[in-house]
């Protein structure tokens, strides 16, 4: 399969070329030229097959290039035994996504991709060196994947105060080839000085860089699967669904929408964003008008300008009239994410955690017909990751997750930057 890129349809690599470049060279995003819907049987038999099987099935036209189906069997091996799981609560499935090794949605896509890059980096001889500026939960997931793998080494540039606690444990606790950059500034200062390495000749010419976001394919596509893990779990009683997705740079969501053209029954998708509304302003009123973020409770989800808005346009059809008959957006302030995670631990003793309270307000002010439709509501994050936000809605402090009570007792360390060029540009290149 060959993947073209957003910006001129005519320029057309392959999936490791794409993997290995992350956007682009003209700016677009890369997209498969190809979605061919799997085999009615396919769908049909679902929930007599494994997991690790439909993921197969879903990735093989995507990545079977280049790779045996033997190997690609391998990697997707690893990146099922993170667990997808059902949680019933009235008449809505919370698809918990969070049992990998950071308690984010993100350590799939992140599992796959460092898999991945681990197979391809067989043939090479030069050290990969990914770069990643995080404002929280992409650095983790990303250290995660690729720790300890040989012939890559990571660097997460994150802000100074600008991430909490656990997230910074999850950042600088690593050592080995991962390596946490404390940069005095913004998150877009760390953004930026990524970006001005990525276009620097001199940086390029000497070493092989590569970024690990919701940008490249090697960790967009596989978030498909688990819709459809999610999907297979689902009891046979319904055989459509109404899923409603957390958004912040719109990657789960079109990833979603990958599944849904490879035949996965979707009615409707729900786009819940925090009051950073540039999505649902576009579903309700046709104009896509990026912003400045604003903070919010929901963190990992503030964002002005999503990164991923061209695939979900896209795959919604292209036109804003194709795109508002397949999806509806909602607006969820902090209030109503406060709102969502008290109602929902009164009525069901169950903690969601912002990111998924805003999904599953969003689902709530949906309208559309209740019969047939099995209600989804993809759950982003682990609550205890929002420790402070969990106090101040419920009370009461939330018992950790596995992972994060060993990570806290690890001792932290990174190299502390300010936020110009130079300095940066002095550390890719010693
Ligand atoms: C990244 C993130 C999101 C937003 O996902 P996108 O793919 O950027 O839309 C939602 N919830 C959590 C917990 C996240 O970490």
């Amino acid at each position: 399969m060959k993947f073209y890129s957003t910006s001129d349809p005519t320029h057309q690599v392959s999936a490791r070329e794409a993997v290995r470049l992350g956007l682009a060279p003209d700016g677009g995003l890369y997209m498969p030229v190809q979605i061919s819907p799997l085999p009615s049987s396919f769908w049909s038999s679902i929930r007599a097959r494994s997991y690790e099987e439909l993921a197969l099935e879903m990735m093989h036209p995507f990545f079977g290039e280049g790779l045996s189906r033997e190997s690609l069997y391998g990697i997707i091996q690893k990146v099922c035994q993170i667990p997808i799981r059902l949680v019933r609560l009235g008449d809505v499935h919370l698809v918990e996504l969070f049992h990998g090794p950071t308690h984010a949605f993100k350590d799939v896509g992140a599992r796959f991709m460092a898999e991945l890059l681990r197979a391809y980096q067989e043939y090479e001889d030069m050290e990969l060196h990914i770069l990643v500026a995080t404002s929280g939960d992409t650095g983790g997931a990303v250290a995660a994947a690729f720790h300890g793998q040989e012939g890559i080494r990571v660097s997460i540039l994150y802000p100074l105060g600008g991430v909490s606690a656990v997230q910074e444990k999850q950042l600088t606790t690593w050592g080995d080839n991962i390596h946490a950059l404390r940069i005095n500034g913004s998150f877009d200062d760390c953004q930026r000085l990524v970006k001005t390495a990525f276009s620097d000749p001199v940086v390029t010419n000497h070493t092989r860089l590569s970024s690990a976001n919701s940008i490249n394919i090697g960790r967009w596509l596989p978030q498909s699967i688990y819709y459809s893990e999610a999907y297979r779990q689902l009891s046979t009683e319904s055989q459509t669904t109404t899923i409603a997705v957390p958004c912040g740079n719109a990657g789960n969501i079109s990833a979603g929408m990958v599944a849904e053209q490879l035949g996965l029954p979707v009615d409707r998708w729900i786009v819940c964003s925090n009051a950073n509304d540039v999505l649902p302003t576009y579903l309700s009123t046709g104009h896509y008008q990026p912003k400045r973020s604003i903070r919010t409770l929901a963190n990992a989800m503030d964002v002005g300008d999503p990164s991923n808005f061209v695939r979900m346009k896209i795959l919604g059809g292209s036109t804003w009239n194709h795109v508002k008959e397949r999806m509806e957006g909602h607006v969820v302030h902090d209030e109503e994410i406060i709102h969502s995670i008290q109602d929902t631990y009164q009525q069901y003793q169950y903690l969601l955690d912002p990111h998924t309270a805003t999904g599953w307000a969003g689902m709530h002010h949906f309208e559309g017909s209740r019969n047939r439709s099995s209600r989804l509501v993809m759950s982003t994050a682990h609550p205890s990751k929002f420790e402070e936000i969990m106090v101040r809605a419920l009370g009461f402090s939330t018992e950790p997750a596995p992972h994060l009570k060993r990570v806290q007792q690890l001792p932290g360390s990174w190299i502390s930057m300010e936020p110009t060029y130079p300095q940066f540009r002095e550390y890719l290149m010693g």
